[in-house]
């Protein structure tokens, strides 16, 4: 997301004089250096912080990598849930045993760094899984060093499938979807555990998302039942296809789809959120601003689309069934799809080449996507957990005053302080922003609370922030 830092300026000189900074929006546009050209007056804000770690984590990933996993995992035939299990070779037993055992190759590379392990659940009595069928997600955990029951999430999906969704048996190769999931999710893994962080990172191959999302809710259940502190999940469904069934070949975009207010949402909320905004605050929409950002910092050539909506229209993925329980949740996927590639037997009628095969993939832009995902999930978890009880009061009053409570200070070591953050209510990203320093009150003068929203973030000793708090329950992300 690109936007206009004439806005910023403006509202910087004719409001606010002082210790401000601008960090946010136009981190794409805007060199560090830029950055405090602009604003070199300032005494006590934290200046935007270039981290190398994460530079070199977007370095690191390997399209060779990637472009081997997807071969290996096409190379089962079908990954269908209802194909077969016991076979070595053929099916999806075999690819969630070969997954399970390229995490536990990583796991020996790291010292055994990650907990490797199988969740699943038998389902049966659904239209698309009417017989007693084990759905197995591959799961793999690198646990935080400080505040190991905070979690970051990313994933892909094991199966695949053809025209017909029940069709178990023909060859359904599902390069791009959704072996591109797993393969960045592995590459991913891979990666990240060469590092240590504050919060813990999930790794995970789900089950059963074109039977209707079952492996999705299964570990969000478990994540639920684990009372994880599950602060955002980085679903990965396509993202390797770069020529679009329009006629678009691009490989410098990527969508984010975010859903609006949440599904748990109770009816007393929803009354308060019609007088205090939050429509467009939901924890999953700052997540995808938060991803939005990372973009921007470092990964070259690449521009997000922050999508306000849940999936793609009339369509589902595995971040729904964590949005259901009320966890901030995304999808990443490519901009461009090819419908001729996807859930299609494989075959040629008309001169139209059907079919969801290897050469449908782009590896390099498989690898940046899911070098997205790696700096996103490393800059959360190395952030202090986001700020909890947000509030805000400030009606019929000059100023705007949030407050929120201290991070649990074992968890957070690492620990600065907060930052707060507003934009205009139809900016789509975070414009300006002030670091307040290690308190649990804020308060802006002279800004108006009617004209912006606000919303605060954790800040680390080394300058990795969280993503940005709206407050109330519309933007919680829990404590
Ligand atoms: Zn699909």
């Amino acid at each position: 997301m690109k936007s206009s830092y004439y806005t910023l300026r403006k509202v910087s000189l004719g409001l606010i004089t002082g210790s401000l900074v601008f960090a946010a929006t136009t981190a794409s546009m805007l060199s560090s250096k830029a950055v405090q050209a602009i604003e070199n007056t300032s005494t006590s804000a934290l200046q935007f912080t270039d981290q190398t770690d994460l530079h070199n984590i977007a370095q690191a990933m390997s399209a060779k990598r990637i472009e081997t996993d997807i071969r290996t995992l096409v190379s089962f035939g079908t990954r269908h849930t209802l194909s077969e299990t016991e076979s070595d070779v053929r099916g999806i037993g075999a690819a969630r045993r070969w997954i399970k055992s390229e995490f536990d190759k990583i796991s020996a590379e790291c010292g055994g760094c990650l907990e490797v392990f199988y969740q699943s659940q038998v389902i049966s009595g659904e239209r698309r899984i009417p017989n007693a069928t084990e759905v197995v997600n591959v799961i793999a955990i690198q646990k935080g060093t400080s505040d190991p029951t905070r979690y970051v999430m990313m994933s892909g999906d094991i199966d695949s499938r053809v025209s017909d969704v029940m069709d178990f048996s023909s060859d359904s190769p599902g390069a791009n979807d959704n072996a591109s999931g797993v393969a960045g999710t592995l590459e991913a893994a891979r990666v990240l555990s060469k590092y240590k962080f504050h919060g813990s990172i999930v790794y995970a191959a789900l089950s059963g998302e074109e039977q209707g999302l079952f492996g999705g809710k299964i570990l969000a259940e478990h994540a639920q039942k684990n009372n994880w502190r599950l602060k955002a999940v980085l679903n990965n469904d396509m993202i390797g296809n770069i020529e679009g069934v329009n006629g678009v070949i691009n490989n410098t975009t990527a969508r984010i789809f975010a859903e609006g207010t949440r599904q748990t949402e109770s009816a007393e909320e929803a009354r308060l959120r019609r007088f205090t905004g939050g429509e467009v605050d939901s924890p999953s929409r700052n997540l995808a601003r938060y991803i939005d950002l990372m973009a921007d910092r470092y990964i070259a050539n690449l521009d997000t689309m922050v999508i306000y909506r849940l999936d793609r229209f009339r369509r589902g993925g595995h971040h729904r069934p964590f949005n259901d329980l009320g966890y901030a949740g995304v999808r990443i996927m490519e901009t461009n799809e090819n419908y001729n590639r996807q859930h299609q037997d494989l075959r040629t009628e008309n001169g139209i080449v059907y079919g969801d095969t290897i050469d449908g993939v782009d590896f390099d832009y498989a690898a940046k996507l899911t070098a997205l995902n790696a700096v996103s999930l490393a800059g959360m978890a190395n952030a202090p957990t986001p700020p909890a009880k947000v509030s805000i009061s400030g009606a019929v009053q000059p100023s705007t005053t949030l407050s929120w409570a201290a991070a649990d200070a074992d968890q957070n070591p690492q620990l600065k302080g907060y930052k707060i953050y507003w934009r205009l209510t139809d900016a789509p990203q975070w414009q300006y922003s002030k670091y307040v320093g290690k308190v649990t009150e804020a308060t802006l003068e002279n800004v108006v609370i009617d004209n912006y929203f606000f919303g605060v973030a954790s800040v680390s000793e080394d300058g990795y922030e969280s993503p940005v708090v709206y407050p109330g329950a519309a933007g919680a992300f829990g404590e």
